[in-house]
C-alpha cells in the first residue's frame, strides 16, 4: 500500500477565523461519549439537553444526532467568546481538519484550505499525530436512532450530573 501523502505532515495553524462554527449550514455528529461529556460540563440530563441543544438528521440509515444552529446558522454553542464548551466540545471539532473525508487526496486537503485559513499554514502536524486524529474520530460511531426510536428518550445518564 503507497503512503498516505500526509505521512510527512501537513501545516495547520487555527487562525481562529470561526468558519467552522458558524455563519454556513452544517452538521456537528455526536458520539454518546460527546454527550457525556456536555451534560456533565453543563449539569443537565440528557432530555433538557436534547430538547435545548439537539436536533435529528436523517442519514438514510436513522436519525442522527447533531447540535441545533441559530438563526443565521451559527452553532447553538457559538457566543461572543467563542465556542462555550470549547473544552468539551464534540470530537467533530476538536479533530477538524483532520476528517477522514478531507484526507482523502492532497487535493481535497487543499480545496478545504479555501474554507479554513489555518489549511497549509503554520505548526507542521506529524504523520504521526495526524493518524491519531483520525483514530480519535474513528473510535466511536455517531449516534443514530432508529427511525421508529424517540430521540429525546435515549436512555444516555451521566452517573453524576452534579459533577
Ligand atoms: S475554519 Fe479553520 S482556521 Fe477557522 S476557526 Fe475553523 S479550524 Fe480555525
Ligand atoms: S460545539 Fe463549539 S467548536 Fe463545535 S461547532 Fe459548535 S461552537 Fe464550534
Amino acid at each position: 500500500m503507497s503512503e498516505a501523502f500526509y505521512s510527512s505532515g501537513l501545516g495547520f495553524e487555527c487562525r481562529r477565523c470561526s468558519a467552522c462554527c458558524r455563519g454556513k449550514p452544517g452538521f456537528v455528529f455526536m458520539t454518546r461519549t460527546d454527550v457525556l461529556r456536555i451534560l456533565k460540563r453543563l449539569r443537565v440530563a440528557y432530555p433538557a439537553f436534547y430538547a435545548e441543544y439537539c436536533r435529528t438528521v436523517d442519514t438514510g440509515l436513522g436519525m442522527a444526532l447533531s447540535l441545533r444552529e441559530k438563526p443565521g446558522y451559527d452553532c447553538v454553542f457559538w457566543g461572543e467568546g467563542g465556542c462555550s464548551i470549547y473544552e468539551d466540545r464534540p470530537v467533530q471539532c476538536s479533530t477538524y481538519p483532520f476528517w477522514a473525508s478531507i484526507l482523502e487526496s492532497r487535493a481535497r486537503w487543499e480545496e478545504e484550505g479555501a474554507y479554513c485559513p489555518g489549511i497549509g499554514r503554520g505548526e507542521l502536524r506529524s504523520g504521526s499525530s495526524i493518524e491519531e486524529r483520525l483514530s480519535e474520530r474513528q473510535a466511536e460511531p455517531i449516534l443514530i436512532f432508529g427511525y421508529s426510536e424517540d430521540p429525546a428518550a435515549a436512555d444516555i445518564e451521566v452517573e453524576d450530573s452534579r459533577g
